[in-house]
């Protein structure tokens, strides 16, 4: 029998890890322990359109007012808390909440930052952590990949000291994303889930006119080409050399 896995995704804003919906879906449908950390509640944006059309004047105010930015944030906050907590219980994920401020989530320099999420995946211990690739251009995503990727690192030094023992993570993988140098070293058979992300989509109404996965299917094919299979989402996995290019599931 193949050995469980708990795969956690560090991510920046709630819709965030649509990115790899597809390969949350197929962890779940395995029955594997599936963690979604997001750095922060994505406080700063809402789509004004449909049910959400009366925060236009409000955003418009937000610009010169810092008391109605404050309010502002404060709504955002619960709406996206809200879809993210629904996309968590569509795939049996335990959500994680960093807490930091959206456009403001610290760089790896940040030594406070640092601990609190190598505490976190000591705490949790995954198996295999995915992110955003960090060199992509928003800096929220570029900071929440940097302070993942230390993490995971120190999470298995036994001189850091956190008051839970250190945790080796088997795999560490940036998803695919904008930004210079991503080289996809491995691809993820989602043949079977990649209609899901629709579903999952569909939680983040708050979000509409940049839904995430618009061009997911169409990506997952095109990528799909150098495979045996029809769909995949491709990743690059940090610090293995000779990997198997592709497969159902991670190395
Ligand atoms: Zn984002």
């Amino acid at each position: 029998m193949k050995e469980q896995d708990h795969i956690a995704v560090f991510t920046a804003h709630p819709d965030d890890e649509g990115a790899v919906w597809a390969t949350l879906y197929k962890h779940f449908e395995e029955e594997n322990r599936v963690s979604i950390i997001w750095s922060t509640y994505g406080d700063k944006f809402i789509a004004p359109v449909k049910k959400y059309v009366h925060f236009l004047p409000l955003l418009i105010k937000a610009t010169y007012s810092k008391k109605v930015r404050k309010e502002l944030s404060e709504h955002i906050k619960i709406i996206r808390k809200t879809e993210a907590l629904r996309v968590a219980k569509l795939i049996n994920a335990i959500p994680y909440f960093l807490e930091f401020n959206d456009m403001q989530v610290p760089d790896k320099t940040n030594q406070e930052a640092i601990h609190k999420v190598t505490k976190l995946i000591r705490e949790i211990k995954p198996s295999i952590i995915l992110t955003h690739w960090f060199r992509e251009m928003h800096r929220d995503h570029k900071n929440t990949a940097a302070l993942a990727l230390k993490s995971y690192l120190l999470a298995n030094k036994s001189d850091y000291m956190t008051e839970t023992p250190p945790h080796k993570v088997r795999i560490f993988g940036f998803w695919d994303e904008r930004g210079k140098g991503f080289r996809p070293n491995f691809y993820l058979n989602v043949s079977k889930q990649i209609d899901r992300i629709k579903e999952l989509g569909k939680c983040y109404e708050s979000q509409q006119f940049r839904i995430v996965g618009r061009f997911a299917k169409f990506n997952a094919r095109r990528h799909s080409k150098k495979t045996p299979y029809k769909f995949v989402e491709r990743f690059k996995i940090f610090g293995k050399k000779r990997l198997r290019k592709f497969g159902e599931f991670f190395p």
